[in-house]
């Protein structure tokens, strides 16, 4: 099937919701770099969108009923079918979210990635086990197993508009849910084109994923359409939004928000190395990464080593829309005005400008600033845009003191040739991944839990919390053997619980 055909498909089911709840309003996707139309989408309403999700029930009591097996065969249905059409999704981000094409199949990857991961270790995570019914049920077994939630509502955001809502739907699906999905209305395209693929490569279970597209009303209207679970990610304060949407109802929700990631450069970094993992992660994507790194804390020891190796990478970029450029516009004109606000901030603060600091349309120009102080907007608050903030610091200590200062708690990266130094701050770093002696590796390893403290959110998607994070834990005891004294019985002797004093003393009495 086409692009055209797949586009003709998603309008054509997104328009069967449409008629069936009259549903007329429309909207326009646009690329960013020239506003030629993508496609157009209905906006569902509150009415379509508990109707999706009504319909999507029965479908995940199918789904669930496949079991492990038959799901993961599904999933590797979905996966290969993604990897041959990775080209086709590619340009349509490309397209959407101005994103490179080579930066786009590497995005499809790691969701692929994920997709095999979590159909693959569903059974083993989830599965039915017996666990120690311990001694005062020593006569029962018990077991324990993790049941899916029902109906999932997943929404994303736009600049990662394919891995980032696939972190929760490939394992809200692993774990035996449905899933409707609410993409970014910047995005809406790349959703519905997953929604596609997955009717196409799995037509027994068309229902179990689908999408509804509107603004934010329409995730509002998701959030309150009675889902098992909102798996929300983008902004803190839209989070609040969705929380306090979901709080209605009591439905749980997961956040997965924005950060403030730094990159801590100690005395004994591969500075070359450092600098050129602090431009990429920066930079890629014209900074809109919530794992982007937005600061650098370089020890004095390679502070000016750092910023000449940054400044000559840095002068190696260029934003644009074509092949040869290294990365795209900024997929939302809003956020180019934040960069404008933040690297402003920055100067009357006292900052400067080493490269960059300009914007044009929606391209703005790789920007490092230095000599920021901590509290300016540009250090403070998530910029995602290309640019770093370097500060030089006392050691290692100070960065990592000013690293944890801040509310947002994402990720971030360590640089340090000691091993065990290394380590040591990755594990003090207030953040929920840190990456080693390079940036943004904990996302492409599935096995790895992925998720914020602080103002960057709670609960996580990736690994095996990410699938539990989509199931309730379900306990069940069975009696083997009836016990000649039944403790838990009116009809128990008086004796009874002097003689368990007794044991307790005995067992435990004896611990000081
Ligand atoms: P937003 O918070 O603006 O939007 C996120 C999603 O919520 C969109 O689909 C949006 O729809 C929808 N939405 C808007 N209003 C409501 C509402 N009242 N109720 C329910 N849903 C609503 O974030 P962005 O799309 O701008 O994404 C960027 C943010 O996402 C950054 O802060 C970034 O750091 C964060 N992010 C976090 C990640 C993580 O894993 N922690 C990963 C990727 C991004 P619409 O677009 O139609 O308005």
């Amino acid at each position: 099937m086409t692009l055209a055909e797949q586009m003709d498909t998603v309008t054509g089911a997104a328009a069967g919701t449409v008629d069936r709840h009259a549903t007329t309003e429309t909207f326009e996707s646009t690329d960013p770099a020239t506003g030629a139309v993508v496609g157009v989408f209905p906006v569902h309403d509150a009415e379509a969108v508990r109707a999706t999700v009504e319909h999507a029930r029965p479908a995940a009591v199918a789904w669930a009923a496949l079991g492990f097996d038959g799901r993961r065969q599904r999933l590797n249905a979905y996966r290969g079918y993604l990897a041959r059409r990775m080209h086709e999704l590619a340009d349509l981000v490309h397209r959407e979210n101005g994103k490179p094409h080579a930066d786009a199949i590497l995005e499809i990857t790691l969701a692929i990635d994920h997709l095999a991961w979590a159909g693959a270790h569903a059974r083993k995570t989830l599965g039915p086990r017996k666990v120690s019914a311990g001694m005062l049920a020593a006569n029962h077994a018990a077991y324990l197993e993790y049941q899916p939630l029902g109906v999932i509502g997943v929404i994303g955001p736009w600049n990662y508009p394919v891995f980032t809502p696939m972190g929760s739907i490939a394992y809200a699906l692993a774990a035996g849910n449905a899933v409707v999905f609410k993409p970014s209305e910047h995005t809406p395209a790349v959703g519905a084109w997953l929604a596609a693929a997955w009717r196409a490569a799995v037509p027994d279970a068309v229902d179990a994923f689908q999408v509804v597209t509107g603004f934010g009303d329409t995730g509002a209207a998701l959030c309150r359409a009675g889902v098992g679970k909102l798996a929300f990610t983008g902004s803190a304060p839209t989070g609040r939004r969705v929380m306090a949407a979901c709080a209605e109802t009591l439905t749980p929700v997961l956040m997965e928000l924005g950060g403030k990631d730094a990159m801590i450069v100690d005395d004994d970094a591969d500075v070359a190395a450092a600098a050129d993992a602090a431009v990429w992660g920066a930079m890629s994507n014209a900074g809109q990464t919530c794992i982007g790194i937005e600061r650098v804390y370089a020890t004095g020891a390679v502070y000016d080593r750092f910023v000449t190796e940054v400044t000559e990478r840095v002068r190696e970029l260029r934003a644009g829309s074509d092949d040869a450029a290294t990365y795209g516009p900024m997929t939302m004109p809003s956020q180019a005005d934040v960069v404008r606000r933040h690297v402003a901030d920055a100067v009357a603060s006292g900052g400067r400008v080493l490269a960059g600091g300009t914007v044009e349309g929606r391209y703005v120009a790789p920007t490092v600033l230095l000599d920021v102080p901590e509290t300016s907007a540009a250090v403070r608050e998530e910029t995602f845009g290309p640019t770093l903030t370097i500060s030089r610091v006392r050691d290692a200590e100070e960065a990592l003191a000013r690293t944890n200062a801040n509310p947002h708690g994402l990720a971030g990266a360590v640089f340090s040739r000691s091993r065990e130094r290394a380590m040591d701050l990755a594990r003090r770093m207030r953040s929920g991944m840190t990456s080693v002696n390079s940036v943004l590796t904990f996302a492409s390893v599935p096995a790895l839990p992925f998720g914020g403290v602080g103002e960057s959110g709670f609960g996580r998607i990736h690994g095996e919390d990410g699938l539990k994070e989509f199931t309730r834990a379900k306990a069940i005891t069975r009696q083997r053997v009836p016990l000649p004294v039944n403790l838990m019985s009116f009809r128990r002797p008086a004796a009874a619980a002097d003689a368990l004093a007794r044991v307790m003393g005995l067992v435990h009495g004896r611990h000081r």
